[in-house]
């Protein structure tokens, strides 16, 4: 997608802290990081948001969420994480290129609890 910031990262048209990059994958940290640690793992091919996604993007989905936890222990985070997925209006989601948010550092993460 031409004017998608994402895509434009991956493209390295806008700079970025890279975590990781694959044939599918790019990963690189949150621009205004919400905890010590904050990357984002995202697709290299241009997904609007979770909403999309069916069947066909299992693959792609599950190859995102398996790499999390070496490049969250990569960064230091052996104590746990959390990881957030906005999307859409409701979800508060505000760059509409599909990104998991992992966030960690020495003490819990604030936020929502659900069921507490
Ligand atoms: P979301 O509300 O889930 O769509 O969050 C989008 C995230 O992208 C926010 O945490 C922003 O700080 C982050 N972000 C926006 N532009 C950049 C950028 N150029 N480099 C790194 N992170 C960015
Ligand atoms: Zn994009």
């Amino acid at each position: 997608m031409d004017n998608c910031i994402f895509c434009k990262i991956v493209r390295g048209e806008i700079p970025s802290k890279k975590v990781y990059e694959d044939d599918d994958i790019f990963a690189f940290h949150d621009i205004r990081p919400h905890a010590p640690v904050h990357f984002l793992v995202i697709p290299k091919r241009h997904v609007e948001s979770l909403a999309e996604c069916t069947d066909a993007d299992a693959g792609l989905l599950g190859g995102m969420m398996a790499a999390i936890p070496k490049l969250a222990r990569e960064q230091g985070l052996n104590d746990g994480f959390r990881t957030i997925v906005n999307t859409g209006r409701v979800g508060r989601q505000e760059v509409y290129h599909l990104h998991i948010h992992v966030l960690g550092g020495p003490e819990p993460i604030p936020g929502p609890m659900v069921g507490h």
